[in-house]
């Protein structure tokens, strides 16, 4: 074939169309979970940031996103950049992005949603692996898994996806980010950020940022116990020192520049940072109902931004400009 892309796109199209709504969920569960082994296979050695396996992890996720028909949101999915390791060293990086113009009329100027995670992990050390399974596959191929279902219902405002480089090394990709963003930052309504979904060993997702904005827990509440994941609040308090996570993600970097964050993750387990962080640790059944869950999340807050503000500075709301009404039905 000449045009390989288009073959499968339209195949793919073609394919989704004689699917019923349960079928396509269920086939984008089982993608999920094969997102997530490509991505921790032993051919890809860890994502390490600017290595033969980040290479193969950038060029998967890219062809992903053609399959899907995700455009990237400039000239090219790629941005990079370069940064200091804490050891002084220069090393380049590379974020990949991607967009989904929203629905509604005016979403050029409305808020924006930036959905992220991170997909670099620590690589090789010693002659071992460390898969990143959990850390951070699980959160890449929800983001896939939510830019499928975006790319068959529209959500209202513009999404930007983001797959994160270097976040290892010190939340270098969301800092580069932060600091040449494609929309400005004022314009984001909200990052919702993934970062370790796939581990139930408590059967625990933990939604973490509500403390700074108390709406999104009135927002997200009722998802608890979706599919059975239990859904908690917290880890975001400054009081709990290394127990809150505001700093430990690339959510960091919005939050810095006042954008409001949602960051979703399970606590640590025995294999966070291990070789242990395989696939096959990867609980499908919790997994695929965290997917779920944050498919949900995410429709839930594009809707809940079309009315509320999410943007609170010194215990004050600022104003939103004037948006587009709500156009799904
Ligand atoms: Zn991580």
């Amino acid at each position: 074939m000449k045009n390989k892309p288009l073959v499968r796109l339209l195949s793919a199209l073609l394919f989704s169309y004689c699917m019923t709504p349960v079928q396509a969920q269920e086939q984008t569960q089982a993608q999920a979970m094969l997102d997530v082994k490509k991505l921790a296979s032993a051919e890809m050695a860890g994502r390490a940031t600017d290595t033969k396996g980040s290479e193969l992890a950038r060029d998967y996720l890219i062809s992903r996103l053609q399959q899907l028909g995700v455009r990237p949101c400039s000239d090219d999915y790629v941005q990079a950049f370069e940064f200091q390791t804490r050891q002084g060293g220069k090393r380049n990086g590379r974020n990949i992005l991607a967009c989904r113009p929203g629905g509604m009329n005016g979403h050029e100027t409305a808020p924006m949603i930036v959905i992220s995670a991170h997909y670099d992990h620590l690589g090789e050390r010693a002659g071992q692996i460390y898969y990143g399974a959990d850390d951070n596959a699980s959160g890449v191929a929800a983001v896939l898994a939510i830019a499928t279902a975006m790319q068959s219902q529209a959500p209202q405002h513009d999404v930007m996806y983001i797959f994160f480089d270097a976040e290892e090394l010190g939340l270098n990709g969301s800092r580069a980010y932060a600091a040449k963003p494609l929309v400005e930052m004022q314009r984001v309504g909200i990052n919702i950020n993934f970062d370790m979904v796939g581990r139930g060993d408590k059967g625990e997702l933990y939604a973490s940022g509500s403390y700074h904005t108390p709406v999104l827990k009135t927002l997200l509440a009722p998802l608890d116990g979706n599919q059975g994941v239990k859904l908690r609040f917290g880890h975001d308090r400054p009081e709990q020192g290394t127990d809150d996570w505001t700093k430990q993600s690339d959510h960091l970097p919005f939050f810095l520049a006042g954008v409001p964050h949602i960051y979703f993750g399970v606590e640590d387990h025995a294999d966070y940072h291990q070789p242990g962080d395989t696939a096959d640790k990867i609980n499908p059944q919790f997994y695929l109902g965290a997917v779920d869950l944050l498919t949900k999340a995410s429709y839930l807050l594009d809707r809940a931004l079309l009315t509320t503000n999410f943007r609170v500075k010194d215990g004050q709301t600022i104003a939103l400009p004037a948006h587009g009404k709500d156009v799904s039905k």
